[in-house]
């Protein structure tokens, strides 16, 4: 059973102002876990209070300063990383070579990117007679989703303590482990008392305490589209900067020209990873009409392939997060099949052998893209397959959709690919595979307003001062 019933405050470890838990449930078993403490308002303010007084001397550290925490953190964090990856295959059922392999491996590239832009960053510029300065915004209320726990969490505290900020954490209540652990590698890595702070509970009571707090000066959000405009409305009477990475329904467009089988297959198992709760997630496969008997082959042959079970034994997919995502993910494939859309693959209720457990199964659609369950974001491991008669037709789908977070391209001629990169509204695009810690991620339309990841992601946590200087 794990204990994380204390919050990290003014670095200590304190209870809470008023002693509420609640239980932490195992998604592969259903069984509790572990608990947490559900914090109040009070706990908001302590933690507030203390990131504002250390903000006074951790803005004014040298680069050197926070360069020397950053690798202190590193060494830590490198040290914690098997600790890291099974808290999170025990909090939001990632398979166990999936958690302590990519889920606690963005962190470390995230950290190791955050010394990387660091150590070049220009904090000062001269543009003729102007002097920019670029200095931290003050204390940021960090709130973060259980899907990639790590990767989001770090994404944020690392390029607001790199640009001399001070924070407040709210983790996701269904997955605060490894939140948890990272505190305690900040805490011994020697972050200064108040530099970093973390609060576990309800994102109703600590998110909306933090998003209204006068004396919050920022917050950065990744999670839903309707808690990211709550938060916005919250955040609007105190005119703070309000970053938001939010959902997506991105399109995977294989061009004529690609080797159909290896790339629809690769879509769709990629699909399925982590159980389908990726942001960015290609979840709208769109393949070329002509090839459609062809592609819908590949797709099922791979979706039947993909092996659920249970995180700690050899598996490709585990559970989802919860009961209640369960839940929303067996009504969208209710309404799939209530619209008409032909089920290629997987369907309702728990994959065969598996009675306990947020199990479901690999599931693939054919349908329009005015279906519903190709319009909503379902946050589960559901693909649609979508036909489309030529590159036009390709792209004008691909656009129609209310978000724009991620794109991807798989086709030979990397011309023709880029050609649609560039008609494709949307924050980031892969053409077969890559991947960059570097580039900046985040969306267009309701998937958000802000770019983390690398250079762009410290300017999430900047100010920008003019300082003119006449004859
Ligand atoms: P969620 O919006 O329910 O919760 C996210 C966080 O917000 C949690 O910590 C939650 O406690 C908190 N919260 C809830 N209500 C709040 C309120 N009123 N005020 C302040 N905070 C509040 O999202 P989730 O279910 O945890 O995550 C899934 C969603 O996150 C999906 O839509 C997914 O696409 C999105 N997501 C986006 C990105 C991205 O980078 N764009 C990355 C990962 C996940």
């Amino acid at each position: 059973m794990r204990d994380t019933t204390r919050f990290y405050i003014d670095g200590k470890w304190v209870e809470p102002v008023s002693p509420k838990t609640a239980d932490v449930i195992n998604p592969a078993t259903e069984q509790v876990s572990g608990a947490i403490s559900l914090g109040s308002a009070d706990d908001v303010n302590k933690a507030v209070a203390a990131a504002r007084r250390a903000f006074e001397s951790w803005s004014r550290t040298s680069v050197k300063e926070r360069l020397d925490l950053l690798r202190a953190i590193q060494a830590e964090y490198t040290a914690r990383l098997q600790d890291l990856g099974e808290a999170v295959t025990e909090e939001m059922g990632a398979p166990l070579s999936l958690g302590c392999g990519f889920q606690a491996g963005l962190g470390a590239g995230h950290l190791q990117t955050a010394i990387e832009v660091l150590e070049q960053f220009k904090f000062e510029e001269q543009r003729g007679q102007t002097l920019i300065l670029r200095e931290p915004i003050g204390v940021c209320g960090l709130i973060t989703p259980w899907n990639w726990p790590l990767n989001q969490v770090t994404v944020k505290v690392f390029p607001a303590l790199a640009t001399g900020c001070t924070s407040v954490l709210k983790p996701p209540q269904l997955a605060p482990y490894s939140a948890q652990i990272l505190a305690e590698i900040m805490h011994k890595a020697g972050t200064p008392a108040g530099v970093f702070n973390m609060i576990q509970g309800q994102g109703s009571v600590i998110g909306s305490a933090l998003s209204k707090h006068p004396d919050v000066d920022m917050i950065s959000f990744t999670g839903s589209e309707p808690v990211g405009i709550q938060i916005s409305k919250d955040a609007a009477d105190t005119v703070k900067r309000v970053g938001l990475e939010l959902g997506g329904k991105s399109a995977w467009i294989i061009l004529d020209d690609a080797d159909l089988a290896v790339n629809v297959a690769a879509a769709t198992s990629g699909m399925m990873v982590n159980s389908g709760q990726t942001c960015s997630a290609g979840s709208r496969l769109l393949v070329p009409n002509s090839r459609m008997e062809e592609a819908v082959a590949a797709a099922k042959a791979a979706a039947d392939a993909v092996t659920v079970g249970d995180p700690l034994s050899d598996v490709a997919m585990g559970p989802v997060v919860s009961k209640s995502q369960w839940n929303i993910i067996q009504d969208y494939i209710q309404k799939g099949l209530d619209e008409g859309a032909t089920l290629i693959s997987g369907g309702l209720g728990r994959p065969t052998g598996l009675d306990r457990g947020y199990f479901v199964k690999p599931t693939v659609f054919g349908c329009t893209n005015d279906a519903v369950i190709a319009r909503e974001e379902i946050f589960g491991p559901v693909l649609v397959m979508i036909g489309y008669d030529d590159l036009d037709h390709a792209v004008a789908i691909a656009n129609d959709s209310d978000f724009g977070l991620g794109g991807y391209v798989s086709g030979r001629d990397k011309d023709v690919a880029i050609s649609l990169a560039r008609q494709m509204r949307t924050g980031a695009i892969w053409i077969n595979g890559g991947f960059d810690f570097h580039a900046p991620f985040g969306g267009y339309k309701h998937s958000g307003n802000g770019r983390e990841w690398g250079e762009y992601g410290f300017h999430e946590y900047l100010e920008v001062k003019s300082i003119m200087v006449g004859g």
